[in-house]
């Protein structure tokens, strides 16, 4: 009897080892993931409470909750409008995702610092804003390596994220520099108009649940269309989270 609860023991040990080993050779589990995932899942349940418990106002209206969106700005920190557009999200208490270029980053550490104690999600769109091509790899990998050290000795974090310039972006990156692609749902062109209504006319109408936008925070007219995205998609019942909440769900 004895024996036979240790052989059952002992497969179910060796089953979930195997299920274990299956689910790593197929790329879908990653160590960093785990912290992510579990911090994420108690931080969600949170909101979750938030949102029950408010959902009923002093007028019983009842938001509806249409899912999470992210909102993703790329190339900066730009000296004359990232501080605005931090200053709207903070009063929105909204979260999004910075794609900053090394060189910017270097140029600009202290909207860096802000955007990381903000609780903004801070990713890689390398140093020079390199588009990897069949000749740049190492060079493309080289700037992907200079950008993590210098936000991470301005924020004191790995950087984990990476926008590649234009989408191209190289797999075996992943393995080699234990980094996540993250490209885009909603592009609405923000950098060939300045006209803030027609960046949000070609966004609001295509948003559903974890969409992932893409807008470039050194326009005038994309900040402003940022913050009125956001009213709008939160007057709808969206919840603006970082985009990693999106990639882990
Ligand atoms: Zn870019």
């Amino acid at each position: 009897m004895w024996k036979n609860d240790r052989n059952l023991l002992l497969f179910i040990v060796a089953l979930l080892f195997v299920v274990l080993l299956f689910s790593w050779g197929a790329g879908r589990l990653r160590w960093s993931a785990f912290p992510v995932r579990f911090w994420h899942v108690g931080r969600q349940n949170a909101q979750e409470g938030q949102i029950q418990a408010s959902s009923e106002g002093v007028n019983g209206e009842k938001s509806s909750d249409k899912g999470k969106v992210a909102l993703t700005f790329d190339d900066g920190p730009d000296p004359s409008h990232t501080a605005l557009l931090l200053d709207g999200l903070a009063k929105r208490q909204i979260k999004a995702s910075f794609f900053i270029t090394g060189k910017n980053a270097e140029s600009y550490p202290e909207l860096v610092k802000r955007m990381h104690e903000e609780g903004h999600l801070i990713g890689n769109h390398t140093y020079s804003h390199l588009q990897l091509n069949r000749s740049n790899r190492e060079l493309f990998k080289e700037e992907l390596v200079k950008t993590n050290d210098i936000i991470k000795e301005i924020t004191g974090e790995e950087v984990v994220y990476v926008r590649p310039p234009y989408g191209s972006w190289d797999k075996s990156f992943e393995e080699e520099l234990n980094m996540f692609p993250v490209l885009w749902t909603i592009d609405p062109l923000d950098w060939c108009t300045g006209d803030a209504a027609c960046v949000i006319n070609k966004v609001v109408p295509k948003v559903k649940e974890n969409a992932i936008i893409l807008l470039h925070d050194e326009y005038d007219s994309s900040v402003t269309a940022a913050l009125q995205i956001v009213d709008e998609l939160k007057k709808q019942g969206y919840e603006f989270v970082t985009v990693d909440e999106i990639l882990f769900d």
